[in-house]
């Protein structure tokens, strides 16, 4: 029996561990830098009773082993959600997503330029290179400018001329121009889009309640606090930082690609440099509990405005009554990104956020009294970033990987955002698994 060795333990590193149990297989260890499970999916609770996530995680996927393994691994103790989502702009809330509801916004010099965007769309054959253009292309350039470019342009936090949009798939609601003039005439709204529009939360724990279901399957060969920082594929060796040097037969990676790169000795120098093409953007997940009753049935919000720094707010009390102290508290999780591109300081994004949320109408000036929680998480890696020519160097790093006996795999490890999610970072270290010990092909990281 070969020795396979799993880097993190996050939703990939558990999706690979509870199928090496399920196979009964016995020769494999689990290690993880941080003294918890979870990786981006876990949580923690304040010193004040409030439950924090990294970034509005909710569980939704269209594939039936994920869901088959959250009922297993949840049975009773999950919520199920109809969503109630909106975007913030000009003063008024629309229902999520923009394209299919714009119409129903007040400001009608706004509506008009999207339906002209759209309209003009209708007579021109239009081509793309890259996601700004295919924006446009799609969308007309109403809709792009009020919503499309400045909210993508806050969550990425990078040239979206620069980003490809071979990745959009289930992520972005494309518009039907037909329905979407009938609806406008009509004043009907169309919120029922996308694969999240009902969607299941742990009853207890945060999202990290989910992944922390995990550990009976990790068992003794789970270890937490080893950080790698070297990998002699030569003599197939995995050193950490304590100075424990490890050997191995197979390595299952979910570490940032870069940086898995960075620490494997000795490859050739176009892998080398195909490390400098990689961009992500990182992110200040912000977190405000406050002593009062929740003023709002809503689940998230979408902002594209430069009236506040966050792309993104949740309402995160909203999810479970176990996230807060007590019924008469509720909580905001606000998500902002950062990168090379976008800076914003840490020492201030708790305050912008604050006054963000004030000029969003989500708080008045006189609640800040009842602020008793202010929690402030800053993440490395939050979007790994579909880069122009991203397949093509994947190919070559996965293919130079493979032939070492490493799989890279997950949200980082595999880099393709479009199946990025807990569901499809599971689904990854199941499958890597029953390609190592079955044979069977992979079908959702496909390169
Ligand atoms: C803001 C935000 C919102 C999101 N919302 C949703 C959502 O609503 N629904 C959804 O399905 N998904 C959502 N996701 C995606 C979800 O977080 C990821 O799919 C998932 O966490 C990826 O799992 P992973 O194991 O691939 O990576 P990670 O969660 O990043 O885990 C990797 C693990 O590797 C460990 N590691 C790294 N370096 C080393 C090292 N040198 N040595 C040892 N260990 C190491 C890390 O500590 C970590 O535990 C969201 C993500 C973000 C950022």
């Amino acid at each position: 029996m070969k020795k396979i060795v799993i880097l993190g333990a996050g939703p990939t590193g558990l999706g690979a561990a509870y199928q090496l149990h399920k196979l009964n297989y016995r020769n494999w260890q689990i290690y993880e830098k941080n003294d918890y499970i979870g990786g981006l999916s876990a949580s923690v609770k304040d010193k004040q009773g409030f439950t924090w996530d990294m970034g509005g995680h909710i569980i939704f996927s269209n594939n039936d082993v994920f869901n088959q393994l959250v009922d297993e691994l949840l049975g009773d103790d999950v919520l199920t959600f109809k969503r109630e989502s909106w975007v913030w702009i000009k003063d008024y809330f629309i229902k999520y997503p923009f394209q299919n509801n714009f119409h129903m916004h007040p400001d009608k010099e706004m509506v008009l330029e999207c339906v002209l965007g759209l309209l003009n769309n209708l007579n021109t054959k239009g081509s793309y290179q890259n996601f700004k253009e295919w924006i446009h292309c799609f969308f007309g350039d109403g809709i792009a400018k009020y919503f499309m470019i400045p909210y993508n342009n806050k969550v990425w936090a990078y040239p979206l001329n620069k980003l490809d949009y071979n990745w959009i798939a289930e992520r972005v609601s494309i518009i039907d121009i037909k329905k979407t003039l009938k609806n406008a005439i009509l004043q009907k709204d169309d919120s029922n889009w996308g694969p999240n529009h009902t969607f299941k939360y742990p009853l207890f724990g945060g999202i990290g309640g989910l992944f922390n279901k995990f550990l009976p399957y990790t068992d003794s060969h789970l270890q937490l606090n080893k950080n790698v920082v070297k990998i002699r594929t030569d003599k197939k060796e995995v050193l950490f930082q304590d100075g424990e040097k490890l050997s191995y037969d197979i390595l299952i990676s979910s570490i940032p690609l870069p940086e898995l790169l960075d620490k494997v000795e000795s490859k050739p120098g176009e892998i080398e440099k195909s490390i400098e093409e990689f961009r992500w953007s990182g992110g200040y997940m912000v977190g405000i509990g406050i002593h009062k009753p929740c003023p709002s049935k809503k689940n998230w919000m979408y902002f594209p405005q430069d009236d506040s720094p966050f792309y993104r707010v949740t309402y995160l009390s909203n999810y479970s009554p176990n996230m807060i102290p007590g019924g008469d508290h509720f909580s905001f999780l606000a998500e902002v990104s950062f990168s090379g591109y976008k800076k914003v300081s840490k020492d201030t994004i708790v305050e912008n956020t604050i006054q963000g949320l004030i000029n969003s109408d989500l708080l008045k000036e006189d609640d800040r009294p009842f602020i008793i929680s202010k929690f402030v998480s800053e993440i490395p890696y939050s979007y790994p970033v579909p880069f122009l020519g991203r397949d093509r160097v994947l190919q070559d790093i996965q293919m130079f990987l493979s032939g070492r006996d490493i799989y890279s795999r997950g949200r980082f490890g595999g880099w393709k955002y479009e199946v990025g999610n807990m569901d499809h970072s599971v689904l990854q270290g199941v499958e890597v698994v029953n390609r190592i010990v079955c044979r069977e092909e992979e079908t959702i990281y496909r390169i």
